[in-house]
Order: structure tokens, then sequence, then C-alpha cells
């Protein structure tokens, strides 16, 4: 299957204020809506919040990727692929897949363009957590084993582009 123009399979109903793909609700989000919810939680709990946006991506990420691995019957390479499709098209940022290996468990993603370094603004830190949690969700989804996972790159830190890398292959411990 072509993953070219996902959107064009997107259902949306002013009448009853949903929308639909394939029988999963999405809503559209101004990007400055959610850079204002990352500070306000940063400025109230300071490194711990990172998980917070972390764990939020990590849900979705996995969810998605086990329904659509099922739903058109891919591969995990696929799955991942498709992920990285989608990312692009919901407009969170071009997502290339440069690496993916089945037997180290391993995952690579560059990420051009991040919706949400956009609107950050400049940091010392990487910034785009839902993002890294998006790709552990992805890595738990097709490898079924937690795994770390590293924003090594961020266009908020000036980097030309956001990289998230796993690290280490699992240990089976949930973290
Ligand atoms: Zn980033």
């Amino acid at each position: 299957m072509s993953n070219s123009n996902l959107l064009n399979s997107f259902v949306c109903s002013g009448d009853t204020g949903n929308i639909q793909f394939n029988g999963v609700r999405y809503m559209l989000i101004r990007p400055e809506t959610i850079c204002a919810l990352q500070k306000s939680v940063e400025e109230k709990l300071g490194d711990a919040s990172a998980d917070i946006f972390f764990n939020s991506g990590l849900t979705g990420g996995k969810m998605s990727t086990v329904q659509y691995m099922r739903l058109f019957s891919l591969s995990k390479k696929e799955a991942a692929q498709y992920m990285c499709d989608m990312g692009g098209q919901i407009g969170w940022g071009k997502f290339i897949l440069e690496e993916f290996d089945v037997p180290a468990e391993k995952i690579s993603i560059r990420v051009l363009n991040s919706a949400f370094a956009a609107y950050y603004g400049g940091s010392e830190k990487p910034v785009c957590h839902f993002i890294r949690g998006i790709v552990a969700g992805i890595a738990l989804g097709v490898f079924e084993q937690p795994a770390e996972v590293v924003e090594t790159l961020c266009l908020s830190k000036k980097d030309a582009f956001c990289r998230f890398e796993t690290v280490g292959k699992s240990d089976g411990m949930v973290r």
C-alpha cells in the first residue's frame, strides 16, 4: 500500500465535531498551544516535565503502531515507516527512518522541521519530548520491549534537524 497521502483517508465531520482515520479519532491543535503547555509544565516541574511529555507520546505512538500494524498487516519495518509517513503528513515534521534493525532492536529517526522545536525557540537541551515518546512507542510496538530513546540532535539546540535513537538493547525492564 502507498503511504503517500494518508490525509485522503481522514474523515472530517464538522457536524459531529469528529475527525476519524480508520476508526481512530484525531484532533488538530496549533503547535503554539502544545508549546505553551510544555513551557507551563516545565516552569512548574523542571526537568521532570520531560518524562510527562515523553510518556504522552509513548502512549499514542505505541497504540497507533500496534493498531496500524494489525489493520494493514504491516511488517515491523513497514509499521515504523508507516508511523514516519503519518508523522510528516499530520504536520509534526518530516520523519525519515534512518536505521531499523530488528535483531539489535535499533531505530534511528531523523526529523526535519519539528513542529515542537519550531515554536519552542532556542534551548541548551533537546525539547521534542513528545516525538521522543512517539519513537519509543514505535519501538515498543514493533519490538514488544520498552526502549530508551535519546534525542541526540535538536533544532532548538541549533542543530540542523532533530534525531531520535534507541540506545542499547532493552533489558525488558519497564522504566
Ligand atoms: Zn528536537
